[in-house]
């Protein structure tokens, strides 16, 4: 039997973003939106065109990509004309395939927060659908507060979800704005909705606040949908949105929907989903969730005892599923299996295809748990992992070495007699035969660093003009006994190009001076810089 198709949409880098503490920078956003796409979703929806600069500067461009890159914005104003409202404008200007529109469906809101009337409310939808569609974009409607107000008033947030049907949106989303929906709650109002629009133009999107979100997004595809809307680790405002982590998973393994489904993720992009939840971790700076449903490092995890023979013998008896199919590992046998495989889709991805036998991998993995052990994570760390990989087989030229450094920091009165801190950093580098000394002053010990590494490379200076420092993350990680630090650097240069390199210690100035070099060393690698 034909497998029916079931779309996903990520809307980590526009509903995620609105999470507390959460500020994703355009190079976040930018390899936030490659992973979503190696990942294989339909859609990714990257942010808010107008609501500020970030999201502005992200749709200035077209960014290619596998999935349908989508511009989130409101309908046009009530009382204005599509065509006079500067938001809209500027969304119908955005460099994006489909165009999600946010409206509201509640009669109540109509009223109380939109202070307009449901016809005017009704003809902003169907206009704002039409010029979209005009502009050759895709368009989606996002129903706000659809199942409150349907249990208010169901013959008007029905009418809403037809207005734009009947204008040719591509999906009319249900959303559950406030997160208080309940499962069987969206299954009969999911169900009732897919007798007037068509199931296979019908969305879901929930949030957590009952921490249903995933169970929700379920009833409403039991009930007809064909997408689900979620985020990465079920990141957004409040309790989150729907967990698009837990939801791939279940919708690839659980033969209930496997069976009668088909979604654009692939078996092997599965298989990288831990990698990929941990690495959007890395990149908010936080720790992963260790309990967290199919990629947690716990999820998988049994306490030796009774159980310990019976998994070793029979994995299925305690397993719901094999923890490999989504690149997570048993905790209890010591199986190197999803590493290796992380290793080598890696190797491949950096272009240095090994065969899965080479004891060179069997080393490489080895160096690389020994590192993770004492802090070192390589996920969000494209660059130091390829200078890892590369040295091991002796690709990686011998550029310079530093002597010694030394980092200065000094708290005194200037000449107003203001207190003021000041960093100051010497480094002494051998190029070849040639030593060199360069001073540099900073704003604060690991610029004072930078700088001063930089100045002078002597033969190499003109390699490294272009290497700009874009991001400097540090975590410190309680491991064992002692905090260590981690620091992750994101760098970029004349090229356009990005990467990450990391550095570990007991000592940030240490940690920061690896990460730092791991940086250069890239850079000069990169460019060709000869030996
Ligand atoms: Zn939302």
């Amino acid at each position: 039997m034909a497998r029916e198709r079931l779309y996903l949409f990520d809307t980590t880098l526009r509903d995620g973003a609105q999470t507390n503490g959460v500020d994703f920078t355009l190079s976040d956003k930018l390899a936030i939106a490659g992973m979503l796409d190696e990942l294989g979703v339909d859609y990714v929806e990257a942010g808010y065109p107008g609501a500020n600069p970030i999201d502005t500067s992200f749709f200035v461009e077209r960014r290619p990509m596998r999935a349908r890159l989508t511009a989130f914005g409101m309908t046009r104003r009530p009382g204005r004309s599509a065509s006079n409202d500067p938001g809209l404008v500027a969304l119908l200007d955005a460099q994006a395939d489909a165009i999600c529109f946010v409206a509201k469906s509640w009669d109540y809101h109509v009223r109380i927060a939109l202070e307009t009337t449901e016809d005017e409310n009704l003809a902003s939808i169907r206009d704002s659908v039409r010029t979209a569609k005009a502009k050759g974009r895709e368009v989606l409607l996002d129903c706000e507060h659809f199942f409150d107000g349907y249990k208010a008033n169901s013959a008007y947030a029905l009418a809403c979800a037809k207005a734009a049907y009947d204008e040719g949106a591509r999906w009319v989303v249900l959303c559950d704005t406030n997160g208080g929906a309940l499962p069987h709650e969206v299954e009969r109002i999911v169900g009732e909705v897919c007798k007037v629009i068509p199931g296979d133009r019908v969305g879901i999107h929930a949030h957590n606040d009952t921490e249903q979100a995933v169970a929700n997004s379920f009833a409403a595809i039991r009930a007809g949908a064909r997408q689900i809307q979620g985020t990465l680790n079920g990141l957004g405002e409040r309790c989150g949105n729907a967990n698009l982590v837990s939801i791939i998973p279940t919708l690839k393994l659980k033969p209930e929907y496997a069976d009668r489904f088909e979604i654009g993720v692939n078996d092997d992009a599965l298989g990288h989903l831990v990698g990929i939840s941990h690495g959007l971790d890395e990149l908010l700076n936080r720790a992963p969730d260790r309990h967290a449903p199919y990629v947690g490092e716990s999820a998988f995890a049994t306490k030796a005892g009774i159980h310990a023979s019976a998994i070793v013998k029979e994995p299925r008896t305690y397993e719901h599923i094999a923890p490999e199919r989504v690149g997570n590992k048993r905790k209890l046998l010591v199986s190197d299996q999803a590493g290796r495989s992380n290793v080598l889709a890696e190797l491949e991805r950096i272009g240095l295809p090994l065969n899965k036998d080479d004891p060179r991998v069997t080393r490489l993995l080895d160096e690389v748990k020994e590192r993770e052990a004492i802090g070192y994570a390589y996920e969000a760390a494209d660059a130091s992992f390829e200078l890892l990989a590369r040295r091991m087989l002796g690709q990686v030229p011998h550029y310079f070495d530093v002597e010694k450094f030394d980092v200065n920091i000094e708290q005194r009165n200037n000449a107003k007699g203001q207190r003021v801190t000041v960093s100051q950093a010497v480094v002494k580098i051998k190029v070849g035969d040639e030593e060199l000394i360069s001073v540099a002053e900073g704003i604060g010990p690991v610029n004072a660093l930078d700088l001063a590494l930089r100045k002078d490379l002597g033969k190499y200076q003109s390699y490294i003009t272009g290497l700009t420092l874009t991001d400097y993350r540090v975590r410190i990680l309680n491991g064992g006994t002692q905090a260590v630090t981690r620091v992750l650097i994101e760098s970029t240069d004349e090229t356009g190009d990005h990467w990450r390199t990391v550095g570990v210690s007991a000592n940030i100035i240490d940690a920061s001076f690896a990460a730092l070099m791991d940086s250069i060393v890239y850079k000069l690698m990169k460019s060709g810089a000869p030996a």
